[in-house]
């Protein structure tokens, strides 16, 4: 249920408001629009208080959400959020951000050589996986703590906000001290503990959609975060499972559009899964931006052909220094910003 409140509330009222809702046994999630705030009241039957709400004055109306994710909806927020990572990075405005790296933190080498490509070219944000999760046991697992280490070392000598992906509980509190970013990545869409421990955190939050989910599970995932308290949540597609096998996966451009109408929260695109060919990532990252995209995932590697994960979908250097200038021409086009 959310309850509008009238134009120029004082916090003194706005208060009023949220202590009742906690006065019933709910959590209130207050959301400051330009002029009008908005509290959402999430959970079960709590349409039964509705009446209590509109006998109060400061309350304009209140609205039942009708979608099954209520704090991800757009009936709980009409704006655009813009999701503000650390170093002024601000993702969901009109400058579209590029986060670019190698799949896997191999060496610090690796992340040094690749954040100066990254950062030269115009990347914002620094991409490595510490934690990866690899469909054979036996396939390169990351660096854990230590690339890490190897990664924050280059974000802070490039001034670059980094992401990574943490795969348990205990590794979302560990990323959390050394990323900007946490990703949940696709096998994990489902695992509701790492949701909420990723709810429980600060740090701005990449939830990536699994290869068998819907949109709306996709938004109900991110539910379990938001309901959390942290509001800090951009959805990406990488691409589903179909029955199309001349490609990795199927990058569904469609949910774009429908998850912006659908939702607030920025919405990022992965080409390099999405297609997992690396010929034609560059197509799928420029039909991103065209479609709608806040921001692009994209995975880079100086010598893609010794890459440990990955590889055959990576871009070489001098590919994604060209990519970047073609992007940011379809930027443009959109009305959107990338390059400085
Ligand atoms: C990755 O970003 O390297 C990754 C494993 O992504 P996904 O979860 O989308 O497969
Ligand atoms: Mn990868």
């Amino acid at each position: 249920m959310i309850i509008t409140l009238r134009k120029g509330t004082k916090q003194k009222e706005i208060t009023a408001v949220t202590e009742k809702v906690k006065g019933l046994g709910y959590k209130p999630h207050v959301s400051r629009g330009e002029d009008i705030t908005i509290i959402g009241m999430i959970g079960d039957s709590a349409e039964k208080y509705k009446e209590v709400f509109e006998a109060m004055d400061v309350v304009e109306h209140v609205n039942e959400i009708q979608k099954p994710y209520k704090l991800a909806s757009r009936e709980f927020k009409r704006e655009n959020t813009v999701v503000r990572v650390s170093r002024n990075v601000e993702i969901g405005g009109k400058k579209i951000h590029v986060m670019a790296g190698p799949c896997a933190i191999e060496s610090r080498d690796l992340m040094n050589d690749t954040g100066k490509i990254v950062k030269e070219a115009g990347g914002t944000i620094l991409r490595g996986g510490a934690f990866k999760p690899r469909s054979s046991p036996y396939a390169f697992q990351g660096l854990g703590e230590e690339g890490l280490k190897y990664m924050e070392a280059v974000g802070e000598k490039l001034h670059m906000p980094t992401i990574s992906e943490a795969m348990t509980v205990e590794q979302v509190e560990l990323l959390s001290k050394y990323c900007d970013i946490i990703q949940i990545g696709a096998r994990n869409m489902q695992n509701y503990d790492l949701l909420k421990a990723a709810g429980r955190q600060k740090k701005p939050v990449l939830l990536k959609r699994g290869m068998a989910a819907t949109v709306k599970e996709l938004l109900l995932s991110a539910e379990y975060i938001l309901s959390q308290g942290n509001y800090d949540v951009m959805l990406c597609e990488r691409g589903i499972r179909t029955f199309e096998d001349s490609t990795r996966f199927t990058m569904d451009l469609n949910a774009v559009p429908v998850l912006k109408k659908f939702s607030h929260l920025p919405v990022i695109l992965d080409p390099s899964h999405g297609i997992g060919i690396r010929e034609h990532v560059g197509t799928m990252a420029k039909a991103s931006i065209a479609v709608g995209a806040d921001g692009i995932i994209i995975e880079v590697h100086p010598r893609p052909e010794e890459a440990l994960s990955d590889g055959p979908q990576s871009l070489l250097p001098e590919q994604f220094r060209n990519l970047m200038k073609e992007l940011n021409l379809v930027a443009k086009a959109v009305g959107r910003e990338l390059l400085d």
